[in-house]
C-alpha cells in the first residue's frame, strides 16, 4: 500500500512549524510530507517593515527552506499555486500538478485595497519580501535622484503611508531613522524629506490601548513624522493621495498603502466560502464539509468560542494554528480524536526602530520606550530558536548578547 501523502501549501509561520512538527510527530514510514512555496526561502513576514525601510541587512530576514527542513524528509517544491482541484484533490502549480490526500493551506495573506481606485496601480504594498525590496529601493532611487536635479520638486522626498495599523506605523518607525541617514547620505536638507503616515480612523492603531497609541504617536511626531488622524484616502494617483472630504492631493515620490490585508486569493479561486478576505474553518482547523482540508494563519478565521468572535490573524497565532494541525493530522492517522485550537495571547508589542516601542505582555503589562523594543527582539529571536534551534538563533538573531 502507498502511505498517504500531506502537502502544506505555504511556508510562511504557519506552512514551516507545520512542517516542522509533522516531521517530529510521524515516522517517514507513516506519511509522505510535501512542502510547497513561491521560494526556496522563508521570510520573516513581521520584519518586512524594516526590510521596505532598508533598516535591516535583508540576508538576515531570508531564510533558505533547506537549511531547516531536511530535503531527505520531506520534498520541497518551489513553485507557486495557481489553483486547488478538491473534487480531485489536487494542487495546480505553475509548473505541475500534485495530488494529495491531506492538504494544509498557509498561503498567508495578500494587500487589500478595497478597490480604492488607483491603488493597485500608484501604490507599492508591504506584501512579501520582493515588494519590500522594492520599496527600499524606490526609496534610495529618490533620493539620489533629487541630489542630481537641485530643480526638482520637493515632494518627491516625501514618503507617504496610508493607513495607521500597525504595519503602516511600525513602518514609519523605521522610516524616521532611515530618512535622516538618507540625508546625511546625500547631502540633502533633513526638512525637505517629510514622512505623512494618514488614517481613517479618529486614532492611528484603532484596536490599541490609548496610553499606548499616544506615546507612540508622540514618539513618532517628535522624529519627523506627520500623522494624518480622521483623514480618509479616497484615491491614490501618480503624484499621490486624494484624502478627506475635499479631495485634498497630499504629493509624494514614493506611496506606500497599509491599509489592509486579506487572505490569499486562491482560497476564492479554490471555490472556498469566503468572509472578508478569509475561509472560516471549524475549531480542529479543517474546513466543513472537507475533512481533509486544514487552513491555517493569515487564510483562516478561528473563532473563539468565548465571544463567539474570530482571534485576529497574526504571526503568533499562525504558529498556534500550526501546532494543533500538526497533532490534528497524526490524530487522524491514529485513528485519534482531534483537538480543538485554542489561542494562548503572549501579548502585542510593536517596534517604532530600534530603540523605541510600546506594547502589552502577558497579564497586561504595559512596555514603553526601550524594553518595548527589546522584548520586540526577544519575541522575533524565540521564533528564530522554534524554527530553527541555537544555530538559526545564533545566525539571523536580533539580540547580539556579545
Ligand atoms: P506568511 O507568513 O505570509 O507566509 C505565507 C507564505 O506563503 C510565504 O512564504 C509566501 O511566499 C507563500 N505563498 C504565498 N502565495 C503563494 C502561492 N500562490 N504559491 C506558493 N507559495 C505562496 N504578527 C504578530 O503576531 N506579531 C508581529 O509583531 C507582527 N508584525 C508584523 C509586521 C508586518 C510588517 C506585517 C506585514 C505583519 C506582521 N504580523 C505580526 C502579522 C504576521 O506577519 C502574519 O499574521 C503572519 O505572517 C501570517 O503567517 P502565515 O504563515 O499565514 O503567512
Ligand atoms: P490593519 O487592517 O490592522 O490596519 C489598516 C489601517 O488602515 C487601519 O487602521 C484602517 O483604519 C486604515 N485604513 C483603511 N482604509 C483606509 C483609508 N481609505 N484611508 C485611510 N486609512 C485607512 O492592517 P495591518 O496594519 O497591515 O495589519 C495586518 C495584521 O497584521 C493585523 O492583524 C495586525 O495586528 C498584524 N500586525 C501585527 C504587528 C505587531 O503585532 N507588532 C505588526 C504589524 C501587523
Amino acid at each position: 500500500s502507498t502511505k498517504p501523502r500531506i502537502v502544506v501549501l505555504g511556508a510562511g509561520y504557519a506552512g514551516m512549524m507545520t512542517t516542522k512538527k509533522l516531521m517530529k510527530k510521524l515516522s517517514p514510514e507513516e506519511a509522505e510530507i510535501i512542502l510547497v512555496n513561491k521560494h526556496n526561502y522563508h521570510y520573516q513576514t513581521t520584519w518586512l517593515h524594516e526590510v521596505a525601510a532598508g533598516t535591516i541587512n535583508q540576508n538576515q530576514v531570508r531564510i533558505m527552506i533547506k537549511d531547516i527542513i531536511n530535503p531527505n524528509r520531506v520534498r520541497l517544491i518551489y513553485d507557486t499555486v495557481v489553483n486547488i482541484d478538491k473534487e480531485n484533490k489536487t494542487v495546480i502549480l505553475e509548473n505541475s500538478e500534485l495530488t494529495y490526500d491531506y492538504l494544509v493551506i498557509a498561503l498567508g495573506y495578500e494587500t487589500n485595497t478595497f478597490g480604492i481606485k488607483g491603488m493597485e496601480k500608484h501604490a507599492f504594498f508591504i506584501e512579501d519580501f520582493e515588494s519590500c525590496q522594492l520599496i527600499r529601493e524606490h526609496i534610495e532611487y529618490q533620493f539620489a535622484k533629487f541630489k542630481n536635479d537641485p530643480e526638482a520638486d520637493e515632494s518627491s522626498l516625501t514618503i507617504l503611508v496610508g493607513g495607521g495599523g500597525f504595519t503602516g506605523i511600525e513602518f514609519v518607525g523605521e522610516l524616521v531613522e532611515k530618512v535622516p541617514k538618507l540625508c546625511k547620505k546625500y547631502d540633502i536638507d533633513r526638512g525637505k524629506a517629510k514622512i505623512i503616515n494618514v488614517e481613517a480612523a479618529p486614532s492611528i492603531l484603532p484596536t490599541f490601548d490609548k496610553d499606548l497609541v499616544d506615546y507612540g504617536r508622540k514618539s513618532l511626531q517628535e522624529r519627523g513624522a506627520e500623522i494624518l488622524e480622521g483623514t480618509r484616502i479616497n484615491e491614490c494617483t501618480e503624484e499621490g493621495f486624494l484624502v478627506g472630504d475635499n479631495n485634498e492631493l497630499i504629493k509624494a515620490g514614493t506611496i506606500v498603502w497599509t491599509g489592509g490585508v486579506k487572505g490569499s486569493s486562491i482560497l476564492g479561486k479554490a471555490g472556498f466560502e469566503i468572509t472578508k478576505g478569509r475561509v472560516t474553518v471549524n475549531n480542529d482547523l479543517r474546513v466543513a464539509g472537507h475533512d481533509n482540508i486544514f487552513i491555517l494563519g493569515d487564510c483562516a478565521w478561528v473563532m473563539n468560542k468565548e465571544d463567539n468572535r474570530p482571534y485576529p490573524p497574526t504571526a503568533q497565532a499562525a504558529m498556534q494554528h500550526a501546532s494543533t494541525c500538526a497533532n490534528n493530522i497524526r490524530a487522524i492517522l491514529h485513528n485519534e480524536p482531534l483537538e480543538e485550537f485554542v489561542f494562548s495571547d503572549k501579548g502585542t508589542v510593536a517596534s517604532l526602530g530600534v530603540t523605541d516601542g510600546m506594547g502589552k505582555v502577558i497579564k497586561d503589562t504595559k512596555l514603553f520606550g526601550k524594553p518595548a523594543a527589546a522584548m520586540k527582539k526577544v519575541v522575533d529571536d524565540r521564533y528564530l530558536f522554534l524554527l530553527g534551534g541555537l544555530k538559526l538563533l545564533l545566525k539571523k538573531g536580533k539580540v547580539r548578547p556579545f
